[in-house]
């Protein structure tokens, strides 16, 4: 991986009040599901929730809620909205992530729910969290991921996996952040802010020799790895 070292400041760890931002979209989603599978007699009482309103979707299961909530815009109270454009970008990431949850469904036999644990970040959202102005997260091409009952290692390994069996469309950046240090998410970019799609495979852990962190490279990545195990 060339040039490691410029690519510290492309993305900001986030924080661990930002790692909680997920919501239960999700999860609320997939128990429509089961009460749809229960007897009929049981189905024809009205359902408690309320039906989905289109708008509040950008695809089948994730809502827009999910990739724009922030809780650094709402303690500050700034808005988080994007742009015509950035509402694309936001609308190809989910479709992306579409893919990647019907792949973890055919592997696992079973409905593996995806977190956002950050999404998209305004201009004025990215500046109050100290994020570079070119962060992927800025313009609705990148989102901090977690799948509910798996491993960020494993989630992590599946998505490399899909990718280089070409099931899944190359990345920009898959980054696994900060496993040694409490970040445990999986980052996904689509494409950077030049609209370039990199496949940077890219560890973000402390980096002893420079004594910071930063991002290693998978080749690194494989020797990390083996370290943990
Ligand atoms: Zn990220």
């Amino acid at each position: 991986m060339e040039n490691l070292e410029t690519l510290e400041n492309q993305e900001i760890e986030l924080t661990k009040t930002e790692l909680q931002e997920c919501d239960s979209h999700e999860l609320a989603c997939d128990n429509l599901t089961k009460a749809a599978m229960i007897a009929p007699e049981i189905q024809s009482i009205p359902a408690p929730i309320a039906a989905k309103n289109p708008e509040d979707w950008v695809t089948e299961n994730f809502t827009w809620r999910e990739f724009l909530h922030s809780q650094t815009a709402e303690r500050l109270g700034l808005k988080n909205e994007p742009t015509a454009s950035e509402k694309q970008n936001i609308q190809a990431l989910a479709g992306w992530f579409e893919k990647l949850r019907a792949l973890l469904a055919e592997k696992y036999g079973r409905i593996i729910p995806i977190r956002i644990t950050s999404g998209f970040r305004s201009h004025a959202v990215n500046r109050a969290v100290g994020g570079a102005p070119t962060s992927a997260h800025r313009f609705g091409n990148a989102a901090d991921i977690q799948a509910v009952g798996l491993s960020v290692k494993q989630l992590a390994y599946d998505i490399f996996e899909f990718i280089q069996s070409g099931k899944l469309p190359k990345l920009d950046q898959l980054i696994r952040e900060m496993p040694r240090h409490g970040g445990q998410w999986v980052h996904i970019g689509l494409k950077n802010h030049n609209g370039a799609v990199r496949n940077q495979i890219l560890l973000y852990e402390w980096k002893a020799s420079a004594a910071k962190n930063a991002y290693i490279s998978v080749a690194a990545l494989k020797k990390v790895e083996t370290n943990l195990a």
